[in-house]
């Protein structure tokens, strides 16, 4: 079977403060971080590869729909030097020329090829797609580390610890990156193909999750968020649970006013949906409930509340609203799929609710759910 991987975004052509991988394997398979430009472009209309030059940029005058098919050619025929010579190419600090057959295009910042729903970019098109991009063979030698199926546990356990990789991580880092513990060693998990490297990343992501230091706790998290679905992160809700003190109050090491629950709680969230077989975590539900009325869960989570579990959030929508008086419009939001009976039994109850602003609540459902609710 086939393992090819495509870019999510359809491929990203980046500038040159962007970052460029090298190896086939690396792509972009995240809406976080890492935000890699595709390394496998090809074109629809000419056939052609996509392939690029630093530092140039097109000329303004061959710029548009068809216009930059000389350029092309004397790219083809001649090399960035012939382009320059042509008066098609321009020298061009921080911006990358991108070229096949029949198009050229330069790129200073970063551009998604398609949209998240799979449109074409609107703002300028182009006919290139990523061609997809093949798993990562272990052994693997990068970022000064080696990934190999023996020892990817050990250096998954270094990476969430913030002690590998040795040579840092390859894309531009910025403050975000402070906030993604887990980025390097979730990006070298989502490049492998199922196997023994992959079980051993996962497994070291597990233990952190039980970890001492709560930074190292913070990082397993983080992995989880990144990959929800993989082996170990049906122990999160049960750690919540059982252990709450090891979360709940104990801030994240980039932030002050927000604790490991939060970030918990955002992976939590994605874990209440229903999954392959059509099962949502249980643990989760339930704590998801109890959270919802103390005012500690995750919006998110909230949100998946109303659809997963319709009968209890009718009856206690009033609690939740006064609980998260904050998140008035998500609690309502909530309701958006109820039908029309559940939907005045809901709005009724948190009409009736103690502790809730009835003004609010009354902005909110004006808002958020237009047209269904009267007075
Ligand atoms: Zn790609
Ligand atoms: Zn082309
Ligand atoms: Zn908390």
């Amino acid at each position: 079977m086939s393992d090819t991987r495509h870019c999510l975004d359809g491929g990203r052509l980046v500038g040159m403060d962007g970052w460029l991988p090298g190896l086939a394997a690396h792509h972009r398979w995240s809406d976080r971080y890492p935000r890699p430009g595709c390394n496998h472009l090809t074109c629809e209309s000419c056939g052609g590869d996509v392939r690029a030059w630093p530092d140039l940029d097109l000329a303004p005058s061959f710029a548009g729909p068809g216009a930059s098919k000389p350029v092309a050619d004397a790219l083809a025929a001649g090399g960035p030097d012939a382009a320059l010579a042509q008066g098609g190419v321009v020298a061009a600090q921080g911006s990358r020329l991108y070229a096949c057959a029949c198009t050229v295009a330069g790129e200073r910042g970063e551009r998604p090829l398609r949209s998240r729903e799979g449109e074409d970019h609107p703002l300028k098109a182009l006919p290139w797609r990523c061609a997809g991009h093949p798993p990562l063979g272990t052994p693997a030698e990068l970022d000064g580390e080696t990934v190999d199926d023996a020892d990817a546990a050990g250096l998954a356990a270094r990476a969430l610890a913030g002690a590998a990789p040795a040579d840092g991580v390859p894309w531009p880092t910025s403050f975000i990156d402070a906030e993604l513990p887990a980025a390097w060693i979730a990006h070298i998990y989502a490049l492998l193909p199922a196997g023994a490297a992959r079980e051993g990343i996962a497994g070291a992501a597990t233990a952190a999750l039980a970890a001492d230091d709560p930074k190292e706790r913070a990082a397993g998290l983080d992995f989880y968020l990144f990959h929800p679905g993989a082996p170990g992160a049906e122990r999160i809700s049960a750690a919540l649970r059982d252990e709450p003190a090891r979360f709940h109050g104990v801030a994240l090491p980039w932030s002050k006013k927000k604790d490991l629950a939060h970030l918990a709680w955002k992976v939590l969230a994605e874990r209440l949906q229903p999954g392959d077989d059509g099962g949502v975590d249980a643990i989760a539900l339930e704590l998801a409930r109890g959270d919802a009325l103390t005012g500690r869960a995750e919006l998110a989570a909230i949100l998946r509340l109303g659809a997963l579990d319709p009968a209890w959030y009718k009856e206690h929508v009033g609690e939740v609203a006064a609980a998260n008086p904050k998140a008035l419009a998500s609690v309502v939001d909530a309701l958006r799929r109820f039908g029309d009976a559940d939907l005045e039994a809901a709005v009724a109850t948190l009409r009736a609710a103690d502790g809730v602003d009835g003004e609010a609540v009354e902005r909110a459902l004006r808002e958020r759910l237009a047209g269904r609710v009267t007075r």
